[in-house]
C-alpha cells in the first residue's frame, strides 16, 4: 500500500428530516469507523432557517476529519453514508434525511465533474462558517482569505446554536 499523507478535512453535516439530530450523530459514528481516517473535532450542533420557505429547518454541524483517503475515495464514502441513512435524490434542493459536504480537503483547491473544493456553501452561509470557526478560529482558505474574514461578512442570523451535540 503505498503511504498517503493524512490531511485534515473539514465535512458539512446537515440534516432536515427523520430526526435531524440522530440522523447527525449516526452520521458522526459513521465517518468516526471510516478507514485510513481520525475523526479529529465535531463542533456543536445548530438549527438553521431552510434557504427554501416552507421547508423543515435544518441542523447543521462541522466535522474534522484526518484523513489518507483520497478526495474522490472520501466522497464515495461519504456518499455512501447518505444512501445508508436513507437520503432520496429527487429533488435538488428537496429536504434531505442527510447531507454530508466536503468543505475543505486540506490546502487543495479541486475542480472535478463529481467535487468542487472549497465547497461553494463555504462563501456565505452561516450555518457552515460558524460551526467551522469553533473547531478552526484561524483558518485561512487556500485563496489567501481568513475565515474570521468571511464570518465578518456572513451575519449570525437564522441560526441557533445548541448548547450539546444533542
Ligand atoms: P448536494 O445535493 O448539494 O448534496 O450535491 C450533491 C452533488 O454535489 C454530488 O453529486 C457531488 O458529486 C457533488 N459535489 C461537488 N462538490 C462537492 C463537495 N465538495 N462535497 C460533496 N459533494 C460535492
Amino acid at each position: 500500500m503505498s503511504n498517503t499523507p493524512v490531511e485534515r478535512v473539514y465535512i458539512g453535516l446537515g440534516s432536515n428530516l427523520a430526526d435531524p439530530a440522530e440522523q447527525l450523530r449516526n452520521a458522526l459514528k459513521a465517518l468516526a469507523r471510516l478507514p485510513a481516517s481520525e475523526l479529529a473535532g465535531v463542533s456543536s450542533f445548530y438549527v438553521s432557517d431552510s434557504l427554501l420557505p416552507g421547508q423543515p429547518r435544518f441542523t447543521n454541524a462541522v466535522a474534522a476529519l484526518d484523513t489518507a483517503l483520497t478526495p474522490l475515495a472520501l466522497l464515495d464514502a461519504l456518499q455512501a453514508i447518505e444512501l445508508d441513512q436513507g437520503r432520496e435524490r429527487h429533488e435538488r434542493w428537496g429536504p434531505r434525511t442527510l447531507d454530508l459536504d466536503i468543505l475543505l480537503f486540506g490546502e487543495r483547491v479541486i475542480d472535478e465533474p463529481r467535487l468542487k473544493v472549497p465547497h461553494y456553501h463555504m462563501q456565505a452561509r452561516a450555518f457552515v462558517l460558524y460551526p467551522l470557526a469553533e473547531l478552526a478560529p484561524g483558518l485561512r482558505l487556500a485563496d489567501g482569505r481568513d475565515l474570521s474574514a468571511l464570518l465578518a461578512d456572513c451575519p449570525f442570523v437564522g441560526l441557533e446554536r445548541l448548547s450539546a451535540q444533542a
